[in-house]
C-alpha cells in the first residue's frame, strides 16, 4: 500500500480538540500530470486538495465536498474535490503564468465556496461562501469556520515540487462555549506554531505528532488511504452534451462521425455516434439534469 497519500485523523484525550493530518504525494503528482501549471498555480491546487481532504473527513457527509472558485481575472476556477472515500480529483483555468501580485488581484474577482453534496436521495447542495481574508488559503479557510460554523480552526499548509501535506486543529463543536478551553487550545496553537513546512511536508504522522504533542495525550485513528480517482462517466458526458444544446451538438457532428467528451480532471474521452447523440436529446427532454460537475 502506498504510504505517502495518507489521512490522520486525531484527538486529545484531555482537551476537547480534534486534528487531521493529510500527506499527498502520488496522488497530487497525477492530478499536476493531467494539466501543465506554472508553479504558483500547481502550489494553489495543492493548497485547496490537502484543504478538501481535511475538511471531507470533518464533515462525515456521504457524498462529496467539493472548494471552487469561478473568477473574471486571470484565474477562472479552481476546483478541488474530494468523497467520502477520499477520491481526490481537482482542475484550475487560468490565464497565462500569474505572478503574486496578479493571483491576489484574480483571486478578489470572484467566489470561493464550499459545496457539499450527500449522496442521499433527494438531498439538497450546501453552499456555503468563503471570504479571501488574509494572505492566504488558510487563513480564509480559518476565518469561514469562525464565521460560519463559530469554530476556532487553524490549518498549517505546505507545497513543494511533488508534495502536499495539511494539518488542521479544530476546537470540538459541543464544546466550544467553555471557558476553559481557551488555554488549551492556545497551548496547541503555540506547539503546532514549532512545525515548519520542511518537517510537515517529510515526516509522517506519527513522527509529527510525537514531536509536536510529546507532553499531550493523543488518540489517533485509522489511516486512509487517498488517491486521485475521477467521477465522470458516461451519464456525465450526456449531460455535457445536453448543455451544448440539439443545435450545436448537431453542427459538431456535420463534419465527424462521432462527438467525444473529454473528461477535464482525468481526460478520459466518451464519444457518441449521431443515434447516441439523438437519443439524448429525446431523453433530456424527458429528464433534465444538467450538473457537470
Ligand atoms: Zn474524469
Amino acid at each position: 500500500m502506498n504510504d505517502k497519500d495518507l489521512l490522520q485523523r486525531f484527538l486529545f484525550e484531555n482537551v476537547p480538540v480534534r486534528g487531521e493530518l493529510v500527506h499527498l504525494d502520488e496522488s497530487y503528482q497525477a492530478i499536476l500530470q493531467q494539466h501543465p501549471y506554472p508553479p504558483l498555480i500547481r502550489a494553489l491546487l495543492g493548497e485547496a486538495l490537502a484543504v478538501v481532504c481535511l475538511l471531507s473527513a470533518i464533515i462525515k457527509v456521504k457524498g462529496r465536498l467539493t472548494l471552487q472558485f469561478r473568477g473574471k481575472g486571470k484565474l477562472k476556477l479552481l476546483l478541488a474535490q474530494c468523497d467520502h472515500q477520499s477520491h481526490l480529483r481537482g482542475i484550475v483555468q487560468h490565464e497565462g503564468d500569474l505572478t503574486p501580485s496578479e493571483l491576489l488581484e484574480a483571486q478578489q474577482q470572484g467566489i470561493l465556496a464550499i459545496m457539499i453534496d450527500s449522496d442521499a436521495p433527494n438531498a439538497t447542495r450546501y453552499q456555503g461562501i468563503v471570504a479571501w481574508e488574509g494572505a492566504s488559503l488558510a487563513q480564509a479557510i480559518e476565518g469561514y469556520f469562525m464565521q460560519s460554523e463559530q469554530l476556532p480552526t487553524r490549518l498549517w499548509l505546505a507545497v513543494d515540487e511533488k508534495r502536499v501535506a495539511g494539518l488542521l486543529l479544530q476546537i470540538l463543536p459541543k464544546e466550544k462555549s467553555e471557558l476553559l478551553v481557551t488555554d488549551d487550545w492556545e497551548r496547541l496553537l503555540l506547539l503546532t506554531e514549532t512545525l515548519t513546512s520542511e518537517e510537515l511536508l517529510q515526516c509522517d504522522s506519527i513522527t509529527l505528532l510525537r514531536r509536536l504533542y510529546s507532553e499531550e495525550e493523543v488518540r489517533v485513528f485509522e489511516k486512509t488511504l487517498v488517491q486521485f480517482r475521477c467521477k465522470c462517466s458516461v451519464q456525465r458526458s450526456e449531460n455535457a452534451i445536453l448543455v451544448l444544446g440539439q443545435e450545436e451538438a448537431e453542427e459538431e457532428l456535420k463534419d465527424k462521425q462521432k462527438l467525444v467528451v473529454t473528461c477535464e480532471f482525468c481526460h478520459k474521452e466518451y464519444s457518441f455516434d449521431r443515434v447516441d447523440v439523438m437519443a439524448i436529446f429525446k431523453k433530456g427532454g424527458q429528464a433534465s439534469s444538467t450538473q457537470m460537475h
